[in-house]
């Protein structure tokens, strides 16, 4: 029995000797050589191409190698009997905390507007509020848009969450549903996205709801591109309403040369780094969860296939 690997990222001698350090009698196959697919017992991978995973019939566990698994719902075929896992931990947290503090502060403090200053060499100081008077709305309240309130927290922002199910978070107003959206919108202004990507939360950042923003308001995306209409945030900066905008996902990756995003003097565009799994971590929990489906016990960080995220 087998594991099969397939990321973009070719290391596959260091995969094998990291997962080997914790399962030693684990055969490791990387795609596209898979040998015979009735061999395959799990599957640790990120894209695989579409149809793939249905053909190993005797396949017990999948394993996302990052915390977003939307893709693999885009495969029609993705076997969802199957227990899947996705990568989440402190270390992808605290990255993700200090990917939105860093932007969150950029925008809060201005930067965008200075670096185009000093482009034109010009003096113009601009007033922010103390933090503690600047509103930070954040979509999505899991694992890892709870963590960044807790971090902007830590400075003084005035947060808000926005989530599905209601909740009750120290230090974070929270909103919850479709009903509350309008609220949760009306009081941000500065606007974090970390949904996951699903047909409820695809295209969500669109012209309607950048029009439900305080003027002025800005908006950063780590959270994926299928969430951003992206005419219409070139429509909103253009128009003054929104004053910028920090993006780390896109609809194709790498961002097309062609791109309008990557001239915008409003936009910051960062290559989808806000948090990225520690592979030695990844790898350690592939082990572990190769462990517990070998025992039947359920996978930590299961993902729950009725949701969609
Ligand atoms: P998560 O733990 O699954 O949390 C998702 C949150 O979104 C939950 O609070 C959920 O509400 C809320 N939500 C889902 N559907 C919703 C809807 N229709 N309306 C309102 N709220 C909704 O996800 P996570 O681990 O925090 O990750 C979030 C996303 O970050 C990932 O899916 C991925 O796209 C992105 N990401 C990006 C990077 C990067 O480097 N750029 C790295 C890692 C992850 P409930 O709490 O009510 O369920």
């Amino acid at each position: 029995m087998a594991l099969i690997f397939h990321s973009s990222i070719k290391r596959d001698d260091w995969w094998r000797a990291e997962i080997g350090k914790h399962i030693p009698d684990l055969e490791i196959r990387f795609y596209p050589e898979v040998g015979n697919p009735d061999d395959i017992e799990f599957a640790l991978c990120f894209n695989m191409p579409q149809g793939e995973l249905a053909k190993f019939k005797n396949l017990k566990a999948i394993f996302s190698l990052g915390a977003g698994v939307d893709h693999f719902f885009e495969d029609p075929t993705f076997p969802l009997h199957i227990p899947f896992a996705r990568v989440v931990n402190d270390e992808l947290t605290s990255r993700m905390s200090e990917y939105v503090t860093q932007h969150v502060l950029n925008h809060h403090r201005y930067q965008i507007e200075y670096d185009q200053q000093q482009k034109n060499r010009s003096w113009e100081v601009r007033h922010a509020p103390a933090a503690q008077n600047r509103k930070v709305g954040i979509m999505g309240l899991g694992e890892l848009g709870q963590g960044a309130a807790k971090t902007l927290n830590l400075l003084g922002f005035d947060v808000a969450g926005w989530s599905r199910t209601s909740k009750d978070i120290d230090g974070v107003s929270c909103f919850h549903g479709s009903d509350q959206l309008d609220a949760f919108l009306a009081r941000t202004e500065i606007l974090v996205c970390l949904l996951p990507l699903t047909p409820e939360t695809e295209n969500i950042l669109n012209s309607e709801l950048f029009l439900k923003l305080p003027e002025g308001a800005a908006i950063i995306n780590p959270g994926r591109g299928g969430h951003l209409v992206d005419e219409d945030l070139i429509k909103a900066l253009d128009s003054g309403h929104l004053s910028g905008a920090t993006l780390d996902v896109f609809h194709v990756e790498p961002l097309p040369e062609e791109s309008p995003l990557w001239s915008h003097p409003k936009i910051r565009v960062t290559p989808h780094v806000a948090s990225i799994a520690a592979p030695g971590q990844v790898a350690e929990l592939a082990a572990k969860n190769i462990i517990r489906a070998r025992n039947g016990d359920a996978l930590i960080n299961q993902v729950d296939l009725t949701r969609g995220y």
